[in-house]
């Protein structure tokens, strides 16, 4: 470590080494900001029959839904359990954003997704909402009317894309290309709604360089922030089946892999995006292979910082091309990121 910026703030505007999901709501709202899962009982085109009925290879919504989360309960009352689970285990927020998290949370029509978030709007606390979707369960009219509730609360849309390569999409049975993804990514930028996209490290048949040549392909789409997950073998899903048939097609990161390439790619990334997680924590019972660490997501934020310092580096070192971001989009406020 040479000390040479150990001290200086970074283009986004502080001394952590990678631009942070915390830091950048501290910056937006002055405060901490805690999301709240939600499970609205939507389903998924490529689950219905749609799109497709298998659904993604390695999909399952219920390893990743917290306890609190059931369709047969009301939003408000998931909100109110959502923040009385957080009080008990975090510090307290000062304001929550109601996170649409199972499924494909636009698959619906208008007046539904308007009753739905709506009443999550109406719950005090909530300043605003988080929406995960595919990118081929958007269209123009749901982007209007998410460009208006913008106007007056915070509005994210966050893609699940989860790989840059077609062949991987298609091996994968997601039901997209990536030509669709980055479209449905440019169209909701472009209405100034912030913009969300999820991608795994791990999938089968692609190589670490590959990998790590996604962190040009992502930096070019014009997104506020970005989840990272490696990735995890979930039980009873069809690539769980892939795996215990053909464990050599797949090359699961070691802990200490992961550290070395997640590195690599910050180095390449994009300082203008801000990065919500690095990896992905499914409860152990219901991973098919041992976690790769008993680490917690914040303590993996921490480990990974601390690497970036021991090498004296950070988010967009290795990053050549023109920074042009959207702006950030609240109510009204704006400010660049
Ligand atoms: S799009 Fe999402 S919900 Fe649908 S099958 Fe794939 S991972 Fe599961």
């Amino acid at each position: 470590m040479t000390g040479q910026t150990k001290n200086i703030e970074f283009p986004w505007g502080h001394r952590r080494r990678f631009n942070a999901y915390p830091d950048y709501f501290r910056r937006l709202f002055g405060a901490r900001v805690q999301k709240v899962s939600l499970d609205a009982g939507f389903t998924c085109p490529n689950r219905d029959g749609t799109k497709g009925t298998g659904g993604c290879t390695y999909c399952s919504n219920n390893a990743f839904n917290p306890s609190y989360c059931a369709p047969d309960k009301s939003v408000t009352r998931q909100i109110e359990e959502g923040i009385s689970f957080h009080k008990k285990r975090y510090r307290e927020a000062s304001s929550y954003l109601a996170y649409f998290q199972a499924y494909s949370n636009t698959y619906s029509s208008l007046e539904r997704l308007k009753e739905l978030y709506e009443e999550a709007l109406r719950y005090p606390g909530i300043i605003g909402l988080i929406i995960g979707t595919r990118p081929d369960c958007i269209d123009d009219q749901i982007l209007e009317y998410l460009k208006e509730l913008s106007l007056n609360h915070y509005v994210a849309v966050e893609y699940g894309i989860e790989s840059c390569y077609d062949r991987t999409l298609e091996r994968i049975n997601r039901g997209h290309t990536y030509k669709e993804a980055a479209d449905a990514v440019r169209t909701t930028s472009e209405m100034g709604i912030n913009t969300g996209a999820h991608f795994i490290f791990g999938l089968p048949g692609e190589s670490r360089e590959e990998m790590l040549a996604e962190a040009e392909i992502i930096s070019h789409l014009p997104l506020t922030t970005v989840k990272f997950h490696q990735l995890q073998i979930i039980r009873g899903t069809a690539m769980e089946t892939e795996y215990r048939k053909s464990p050599a097609e797949f090359s699961l990161f070691t802990w200490d892999d992961y550290l070395d390439f997640i590195i690599r790619f910050l180095e390449r990334f994009n300082p203008s995006i801000v990065v919500e997680r690095f990896t992905g924590e499914a409860p152990p019972r219901y991973l098919a292979e041992r976690p790769w660490s008993k680490k917690r997501t914040d303590q993996i934020s921490g480990l990974i910082e601390k690497r970036l310092e021991e090498l004296n580096t950070y988010q967009g070192k290795l990053y050549h091309l023109p920074v042009a971001p959207p702006s950030l989009c609240f109510g009204g406020r704006s400010g660049s990121r």
